[in-house]
């Protein structure tokens, strides 16, 4: 699979990412921009400061300059050893012109499609929490008040559950929301939000913006968190099949998301009709009168039943979210966070994902489809 794997330290990868057209095109189009002071390092550089950072996964540019300084092949690529000030200078260019960095990221995804035409077909979003860089201490003193002034005024204060041996609780800072594909475990889409904004309301725009990068999502998977009626409906609405675990509310509790059963006992799945919005069951003797029946789809009663070995195999898809929000975090250097503010930590998400997808590229490129 492309995407499992680490990412590739090598100055000749490195050069081969600069090469490629989707960067090549990024470097021109910033050439091309107005970008006043001093006459710097080429843009071919700093564009490369950036991968060197995600690909080696350093957390700060201090520490990326370091390494290049020390490092004559990637210099050798870079063709020049650029300072620690022009780094954060070219990051600032950056933000300004966003949307060529975003129109890059579109060309790689476009040519991912193109070399692997099962991408974005089935997809899971989720949330994944980003420690701030700041003061972390909620109170100023232990039982004292709560702490008013924080080193990132951006970030705010969201509630995160226990999984496996973590404690669940507070934690300040940031949350990356993200559309993965189920096939590739490749990223398609993703919004960083302040931790305390909601998840579920991430579901359309992202889904509305894997549609506009071109895919075609059929499903998508979502853990219980976002088991409320409208993510139902949003995703419905664009034609994609919620694949959502129900959450024991009372409706659920009162047997309501059961199958329909007669006197012969559980009626069967016997398929949906999409545009009628409705899943037709069966009685299992066929003795009834009728012998079938449309139930309207809903958030008890979706258009793939979770009694469906369909449903289980999309849900089990859903992993692919979690296991690459673990790679971005550990492995391309997404956490720790080193930088504050929004804009910011939201420029540091894309750098990080580019590197990532234009690596899954490269190795999608060097292995044909026959592969
Ligand atoms: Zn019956």
């Amino acid at each position: 699979m492309v995407a499992n794997t680490v990412p590739p330290r090598s100055a000749s990868e490195l050069a081969g990412l600069l090469e490629s057209p989707e960067i090549a095109e990024l470097i021109r189009e910033l050439e091309g921009t107005r970008w006043t002071g001093r006459p710097g390092y080429p843009i071919h550089a700093m564009v490369g400061m950036a991968l060197v950072k995600s690909l080696y996964a350093i957390p700060t540019w201090t520490r990326t300059v370091a390494l290049v300084s020390e490092h004559a092949a990637l210099q050798a690529t870079l063709g020049c050893s650029p300072s620690v000030f022009a780094c954060y200078r070219f990051a600032t260019k950056l933000r300004t012109f966003d949307s060529l960095l975003q129109g890059c990221i579109s060309r790689v995804l476009a040519r991912l499609r193109a070399e692997l035409p099962e991408m974005g077909q089935d997809v899971c979003i989720d949330a994944s929490d980003l420690p701030a860089y700041a003061n972390g201490q909620r109170y100023v003193s232990k039982g004292g008040r709560e702490r008013e002034r924080f080193s990132d005024p951006d970030a705010s204060w969201g509630h995160r559950s226990a999984v496996s041996t973590r404690k669940g609780g507070g934690f300040y800072g940031y949350r990356v929301h993200a559309a993965v594909c189920a096939r590739t475990d490749l990223p398609l889409a993703w919004e960083v939000s302040t931790a305390a904004s909601h998840e579920s309301n991430y579901v359309s725009p992202l889904l509305d913006a894997v549609r506009e990068r071109g895919f075609p999502p059929a499903t998508c998977a979502l853990d219980k968190g976002y088991d409320v009626g409208r993510v139902y409906a949003e995703c419905e609405d664009r034609d994609v099949r919620p694949i959502i675990p129900l959450r024991e509310t009372p409706a659920v509790e009162a047997g309501k998301a059961a199958p329909p059963s007669c006197e012969h006992g559980e009626w069967r799945f016997a398929g949906s009709d999409a545009k009628r919005h409705a899943a037709k069951w069966r009685c299992p003797t066929g003795e009834c009168k009728p012998a079938s029946q449309w139930i309207k789809a809903d958030r008890l009663h979706p258009l793939v039943p979770r009694e469906t070995p369909r449903w289980r195999k999309l849900y089990k898809g859903r992993a692919s979210v979690e296991r690459e929000f673990g790679r971005l975090k550990h492995e391309w250097s997404l956490l720790p966070l080193r930088v504050r503010g929004i804009e910011r930590v939201r420029l540091h998400a894309d750098l990080t994902i580019l590197a990532k997808l234009a690596c899954a590229l490269s190795r999608a490129r060097a292995v044909p489809l026959a592969a």
